[in-house]
């Protein structure tokens, strides 16, 4: 089953929920490398969040040599995640946060969240 996430005409469009969380490759327009759609329901509860991963050769696993304008696979996994569990992204001047609009080029920080990402979480699900 591939993520109820399409692109026509270089814009994204989020299907309708089927009650599956899915996780998968796409391409993605411009230089987006990830998405995610979620689905609310009446009682404002999330019901179901798709992930659409870019296959280009920007994302990798491990970062070469000298690397430049690679990003970490598990940093854009763990935002897009955050997505998925109802986070969004932070306003401008957070760019060291996991949910920052921008993933940073060659860094694994992304991997684990920020105090704002963890403040976020903590908002929307309280201490655990
Ligand atoms: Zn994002």
């Amino acid at each position: 089953m591939k993520p109820n996430i399409f692109v026509r005409d270089r814009r994204i469009y989020c299907g309708r929920p089927n009650s599956r969380n899915t996780v998968g490759w796409g391409q993605l327009p411009g230089n987006l490398l990830g998405w995610t759609c979620y689905w609310w329901n009446a009682r404002q509860h999330m019901v179901e969040a798709d992930m659409r991963l870019d296959p280009g050769t920007r994302t990798v696993l491990r970062y070469p040599p000298n690397c430049r304008n690679k990003f970490d696979l598990q940093s854009l996994a763990t935002h897009e995640w955050g997505h998925a569990y109802g986070l969004l992204h932070p306003p401008r001047g957070h760019a060291r946060l996991t949910m920052a609009r921008l993933l940073p080029p060659c860094s694994k920080a992304p991997r684990t969240l920020g105090l704002g990402d963890w403040r976020g979480m903590r908002k929307l699900y309280g201490l655990r």
